[in-house]
């Protein structure tokens, strides 16, 4: 089944790849960043330095500075889905009677998931200003551990808030700083946190139920076409019953497309899924990805969590963050 290891492959070595970037892109100090820098360290040695230099500074353009490169890929990702869905699986689901608003929810969701990935890539995350920072500064304690007391962002040459966190991309100190997401290419704070995570939440759906949709669609077909029951001859010339694996093979060749599809979406929904999972339990214990992994790196005992509310109070610090006041009007 050669096919089927290279469809595997191709599908793993993709998403590793999104993976790779999503991590490479929110933390600097990750250990695929720093994997990424051993590589072209090693690499800086075997190539020429100008070729090294300008791959560095497309590396530095593509991950260090705000660009719509990633918002235009993610576009169109959800185009080529949407499209292999409306394209085949839309008709060929209306064809065997599938309920319309089941079909009806992916294009539902997606129109959700598009108004809250606009919501989350133009609201303003907390970006710390200098008329702003009193505020900032009042809003947490300082635990003395991740943060300091009279600390300050030499970028911005302010005082840094507690469990505020300066962005290199945006160039500006976020309130209760999550990450910088290249996907929507914003900072995720205070002000966000909530879009994203309906954001998340919506992406999985769009992906779990086009991968339902279109897996109830090939158990059909297999079902109504007994293809189960029939034989086939193999290589050696002897008969043999049909099995799973020859009816993917198959399917693969019938409808190459779409199974292609299914594989993408099945494997992203379980990914989006646990995503969102960690992005929830965050929520429940008020901690942002940032504080999270930075907490990993203190023994045992060092650090503690201090600014759980409750589960209550720590999921209305979400849902209703501190405001800034509108300017006075004179
Ligand atoms: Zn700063
Ligand atoms: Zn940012």
């Amino acid at each position: 089944m050669d096919f089927l290891i290279l469809f595997l492959l191709y599908v793993i070595l993709v998403l590793l790849t999104i993976l790779l970037v999503c991590l490479y892109s929110g933390r600097k100090q990750s250990w695929p960043s720093r994997t990424i820098d051993w590589f072209a360290q090693v690499l800086s040695h075997v190539i020429p330095s100008q070729v090294h230099g300008a791959a560095q500074r497309v590396l530095h353009r593509l991950f260090h500075t705000r660009h719509c490169l990633f918002v235009v890929l993610h576009l169109a990702l959800e185009v080529l889905v949407y499209g292999e869905y409306t394209w085949e699986v839309f008709g060929y689901c209306q064809e065997l009677e599938f309920g319309l608003p089941l079909l009806l929810l992916p294009y539902l969701l997606l129109t959700v998931n598009m108004a809250f990935f606009v919501l989350c890539s133009k609201t303003d995350p907390g970006a710390i200003t200098k008329s702003n920072q009193a505020l900032f500064l009042r809003a947490y304690a300082y635990d003395g551990v991740m943060f300091e007391r009279g600390a300050k962002c030499v970028a911005c040459s302010t005082r840094k808030p507690a469990r505020s966190k300066h962005c290199g991309v945006c160039r500006a100190c976020v309130h209760r700083f999550d990450h910088h997401c290249i996907w929507v290419n914003n900072c995720i704070g205070a002000f966000n946190t909530k879009y994203f995570l309906v954001y998340l939440l919506t992406l999985g759906a769009m992906a779990t139920t086009i991968a339902a949709v279109t897996a109830a669609f090939l158990i059909q077909v297999v079902t109504l076409s007994n293809l189960m029951l029939g034989y086939y001859t193999d290589d050696q010339g002897q008969e043999r019953q049909v099995d799973a694996f020859v009816v993917i093979q198959h399917l693969f060749l019938t409808f190459p497309r779409m199974v292609f599809m299914l594989g993408f979406v099945i494997v992203f929904a379980a990914i989006l899924s646990l995503y969102f999972c960690f992005g929830l339990y965050l929520l429940l214990i008020n901690q942002t990805s940032y504080e999270w992994f930075k907490s990993r790196r203190f023994k045992s005992g060092a650090y503690t969590n201090i600014y759980s509310r409750g589960v209550w109070g720590n999921v209305m610090e979400i849902a209703k963050p501190l405001r800034i006041p509108e300017p006075k009007r004179r």
